[in-house]
């Protein structure tokens, strides 16, 4: 029985979630909501507080303060009808190394008083890639094949909502793209809601809403394109001969606001009033060879990269 309604109105949602171990503050005042039959993915390097906020959400960790919901149920009060509406593939362990591919998804079937058989049409498509493999233990798959294998576990029992803590963290990325659509066909064809964490920025465009998330706060929550949409400033891609003096004097260079290092050039925002054409010459005038300054168009990684700043400040 829902003992606390869903003030948020999502199938998933949080109000005011704080998680402390020690002095170190996991999760700070964090409330969202996630509607039924989004992929909603929170994206935030390691530390950021993603498995925190999963374990609070899949009941296996209590929050230090405030409230959150599964399917109009709590956390809390709700955690044992909860567990059976949900699946979980945690960033880690989850398989049975020891048990065959048949064997771990009969062992999760069971511990759900279900069948395979029962629910195989959830996990037909995606057991079908891993059925020539049936009887190899799962210690002995390959990365992908583990991970679809957890997949199929975490679904066995026909969850409503799906929880996949850093599920392509590791994997290849043939592999890694293969998942992302798998998620998709399952929430187009089952309707299921999957919630993903991922430190892969470039995994955003997978998803219909994503968290930016840093130090146990989402910094921003937004579709994809809004979250490129709202990047205020304009972006350059700037390389030169010496790619790795070249840091120095972007560093150094009273035109610059901003400078990361991104693949093989360098991402530079300028101080108001500057522009690409005064920074050329500058980086010249220091002796920097072969300049080439070009207007880019932000990614994630460059709208995370900015609210870090921001919030730095
Ligand atoms: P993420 O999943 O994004 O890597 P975590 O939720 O695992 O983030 O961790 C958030 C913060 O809490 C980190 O600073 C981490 O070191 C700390 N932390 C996580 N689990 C524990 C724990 N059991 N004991 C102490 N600190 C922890």
């Amino acid at each position: 029985m829902a003992t606390s309604g869903s003030d948020a109105g999502g199938i998933v949602w949080a109000d005011g979630l704080c998680k402390k171990y020690g002095k170190t503050e996991a999760l700070s005042q964090l409330s969202f909501s996630v509607d039924e039959g989004e992929i909603y993915s929170i994206i935030g390097p390691d530390g950021a507080g993603k498995t925190t906020l999963f374990r609070i959400l899949t009941t296996l960790l209590l929050p230090d303060e405030g409230k959150a919901g599964v399917d109009g149920l709590d956390v809390v009060a709700d955690y044992r009808d909860i567990r059976r509406r949900i699946g979980y593939m945690p960033g880690r362990f989850s398989l049975y190394q020891d048990l065959s591919v048949e064997e771990n998804l009969k062992f999760f079937a069971s511990v759900f008083n279900t069948t395979v058989e029962e629910n195989y049409a959830l996990v037909a498509d995606i057991y079908r890639q891993i059925e020539p493999f049936k009887d190899r233990r799962a210690g002995k798959l390959s990365g992908g094949m583990k991970q679809k294998l957890a997949l199929c576990c975490a679904l066995i029992h026909a969850p409503r909502v799906l929880f996949l803590d850093e599920p392509t963290t590791g994997v290849d990325p043939v592999s890694r793209r293969e998942f992302w659509t798998m998620l998709k066909k399952l929430r187009d064809e089952h309707g299921l809601t999957v919630l993903v964490s991922t430190p892969y920025m470039d995994e955003a465009s997978w998803c219909d809403r994503i968290s930016l998330m840093q130090g146990g706060r989402f910094m921003q929550t937004d579709t994809p394109v809004g979250i490129v949409e709202a990047y205020a400033d304009r972006l350059f891609a700037v390389m030169a001969a010496d790619m790795h003096g070249l840091m120095t004097g972007l560093k150094a260079c009273p035109l610059v606001a901003t400078s990361f290092s991104f693949g093989a050039a360098y991402h530079v925002t300028l101080v108001p009033g500057a522009t690409p054409d005064a920074l050329r010459s500058w980086l010249t005038a220091k002796g920097y060879a072969e300049v080439g300054i070009t207007e880019i168009s932000p990614s994630v990684e460059d709208c995370f990269m900015a609210l870090m700043k921001t919030s730095e400040k």
